[in-house]
């Protein structure tokens, strides 16, 4: 349960004065619900009021601060025309300006004699200095109220500026002291305030320093996430380990049969990787180990030899997909390959006819059925294993760390095997499952072609149809992809449908389109389709996974690609190449380009290897903004920024060790305070595996 000293921190933010059920709403696209977020929500910019001219020295342009008299008023004259207020000092004469205004309102806000203190740009406007519409307008003795330094947070439309930053003032003022879960001597080498001090110091920068990742205040509320994230992890996983697993090692016998019966022999890496897993299941723990390597590097061979094993040892394995026609691919690959060994592979998707589904059941049950390919239906409680030892997860970026602990939970210490085709950068893969082993598929199996990649502006797009027109006349296979365009599917799928249009004019019947806001059955439809080469244009957006295997595809055009993630047009473009025919892969590129993007399809260009592209994309683009994080079930961090915080983060995961070595059930003063950071974000998963003390 959560600490009550956190209650008023996980509060909704309606409570707070300004923010009523309207302004709710806005808060929490931009934010969240509760006041906890609020808090989380840090300034990105500032306005510094701190220069103060004479009016005659005030220049157009940056933010002043002028202190004037007020002249007289000079109400509009028409709709169109604005309201004025001439004001001077000894210096000078301007016009505060202002459009729509309402007279009584200004006459009470700038009396004529007064003097007010006013803070905006100026800007010239015929013979006239105006300022039109200031921020703030005070009298002396509320100039203190005017901040010097004004944080400028990240906004959404519709929302006034002056009522976010007063909730998230009242919010700072509610949010409780926090006892220290930092070591005394580290927090001071590194010259961190205490969690409050340093929140409302990265609430309240005094320049434009005071953003950066590197600011004292923000490296420490950094170093708390990922010291929350790492403790989690930790504790997860200790959990893991001190449940029994059992030594599982085959004699070897099937997998023999398989290999002898592939077409090909494995590479070195796919014999390392495999060695490592069978190393890993002969150990009486439980295995939790990531496979990863590209789209085609041959993950899925391993996974079945490694399945094998366990069928060896008189046991079952199943492999889960994130999707139907994925589970159905994967069934139809992996179900002759292990005929060779004898044995039938079971599918068991949410799909299935009534009948078959209950012989698969029934096998599973009772162990007649070794080998089992599925959806997550695998881990509905009607499904009963007879003895699960292997659970292969094929992850394509769809499930989070609690699916795969439910299909664990089918057997008793089941071996974990995790594949993923995302290259995962060293440090993501640190928050994502803390210190997991990994195999990695570096090398390309024989026989495939490099795919040939060139950048080109859209400007060019009637040569690009015009050569797809062509490749499509040969019977080519060609994947079409559309720009994602900012936050909206809505105008993602116009996007696609307009494509759609254009190239159907061109092409007939010989294009099929697919979107996320299909249903999956005609989704699947229309995949099949282009796999069965009854259309040989398929246009898609990007929420929809091609994840298809088409080995006839052998082009693959993205518009937009200036959009696109690294890690994600890399996984794009392993879509073709995987036959043997040569392959193209077209970035078309909006103009002007920036340099970020440029950067990024220049990368593209260079190298088709997976890690290095993982790399470059961190560093490109930062974590946090890493497309495809949110699907992916890798955590978002608010707070930390894994390009700019790799190193804390290596601290917290030693930190997070050391702690746990010393004080396993978080019992120490300490340990208490830390139970509190878990529940500050959000691991009650994990906190909860603390017994309670
Ligand atoms: P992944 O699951 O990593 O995307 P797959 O396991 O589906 O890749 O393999 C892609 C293709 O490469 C399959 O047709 C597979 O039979 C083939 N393949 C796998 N390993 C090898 C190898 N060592 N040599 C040649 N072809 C291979
Ligand atoms: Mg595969």
């Amino acid at each position: 349960m959560r600490p009550e000293i956190l209650f008023p921190l996980f509060a909704p933010a309606t409570g707070l004065p300004g923010i009523g059920p309207k302004v709710a709403k806005q808060v929490e696209k931009l934010a969240g619900s509760r006041i906890i977020d609020l808090l989380w929500h840090l300034p990105r910019g500032v306005i510094d009021r701190r220069f103060s001219p004479k009016v005659a020295e005030a220049p157009c342009g940056p933010v002043v601060t002028l202190t004037l008299r007020v002249e007289s008023h000079m109400p509009a004259r028409d709709k169109r025309s604005p309201y004025r207020v001439l004001c001077s000092d000894d210096t000078g004469f301007l016009y505060l300006v202002f459009f729509h205004a309402r007279r009584d309102y200004l006459e009470r806000l700038l009396p004529i004699g007064t003097t007010r203190v006013v803070s905006g740009r100026l800007e010239a406007f015929r013979d006239e200095i105006r300022m039109p519409h200031p921020d703030h307008v005070v009298s002396p003795e509320q100039a203190d109220s005017i901040r010097r330094v004004e944080p400028v947070y990240p906004m959404t439309a519709g929302l006034s500026p002056k009522t976010l930053a007063k909730a998230i003032g009242t919010a700072l003022e509610r949010a409780p002291v926090l006892p220290e879960w930092l070591e005394p001597a580290f927090q001071a080498r590194r010259g961190w305030d205490p969690w409050l001090t340093a929140l409302k110091a990265a609430h309240a920068p005094d320049g434009e320093a005071a953003l950066l990742p590197t600011a004292k205040a923000r490296e420490r509320l950094a170093y708390d996430e990922l010291l929350a994230n790492q403790l989690a992890l930790t504790l997860i996983r200790a959990r893991q380990r001190a449940r029994p697993g059992r030594a599982i090692t085959g004699d070897g016998s099937l997998r023999r049969m398989v290999l002898d019966a592939l077409p090909f022999s494995l590479t070195g890496s796919q014999q390392t990787a495999l060695d490592e897993i069978l190393s890993d299941m002969a150990l009486p723990v439980r295995m939790l180990r990531l496979l990863q390597g590209d789209v085609g590097s041959g993950k899925t061979v391993v996974a079945v030899l490694a399945m094998l094993t366990a069928v060896e040892c008189g046991g079952q394995a199943a492999l889960m997909a994130p999707t139907e026609l994925l589970a159905r691919q994967h069934h139809a690959t992996i179900a002759p390959v292990v005929r060779a060994a004898g044995i039938e592979a079971a599918l068991l998707t949410g799909r299935d006819r009534a009948a078959e589904r209950r012989k698969v059941l029934g096998g599973l049950g009772d162990g007649s059925i070794g080998i089992v390919v599925g959806t997550h239906a695998l881990f509905q409680e009607s499904v009963q294993f007879s003895d699960l030892m292997l659970a292969v997860i094929d992850e394509q970026h769809r499930f989070g760390v609690h699916q795969r602990l439910d299909l664990a939970a089918k057997g008793r210490g089941v071996d974990m095997l995790v594949m993923t085709a995302t290259p995962i950068p060293r440090t993501l893969m640190l928050t994502a499952y803390g210190d997991l082993e990994s195999s990695r598929l570096t090398e390309r199996p024989a026989g495939r072609k490099p795919v040939v990649t060139r950048a080109m502006p859209l400007s060019r797009l009637d040569e690009v149809v015009d050569a797809v027109a062509r490749a499509s006349g040969t019977g080519a296979r060609v994947y079409w992809v559309c720009p994602l365009v900012a936050e909206s599917e809505v105008s993602d799928l116009a996007a696609a449908e307009e494509r759609f249009a254009a190239l159907s004019a061109r092409l007939g019947d010989r294009v099929a389109l697919v979107h996320g806001q299909m249903k999956a059955a005609s989704k699947d439809a229309a995949m099949q389709r282009f796999a069965d080469g009854d259309v040989s244009v398929l246009v898609a957006t990007t929420v929809v996974e091609v994840g298809i295997d088409v080995p006839e595809a052998t082009v693959m055009v993205i518009e937009h690609a200036e959009r696109f993630g690294l890690a994600q047009l890399h996984q794009l473009r392993g879509r073709v190449g995987r036959g043997d025919r040569a392959s193209t892969c077209l970035l078309l590129y909006g103009q002007p380009l920036g340099e970020t993007a440029r950067a990024r399809l220049e990368v593209m260009r260079e190298t088709d290897d997976g890690f290095r592209i993982a790399e470059e994309d961190l560093r490109l683009r930062g974590a946090g903004e890493l497309l495809g994080v949110r699907q992916s079930g890798l955590p978002a961090f608010r707070l930390a920024d894994l390009a700019a915080h790799a190193e804390l983060l290596a601290v917290a995961r030693d930190d997070a060790k050391l702690i746990l070595d010393r004080d396993p059930t978080l019992q120490s003063p300490r340990g208490k305070a830390l139970r509190v950071l878990l529940y500050l974000f959000e691991r009650d998963a994990a906190a909860v595996t603390l017994r309670s003390g």
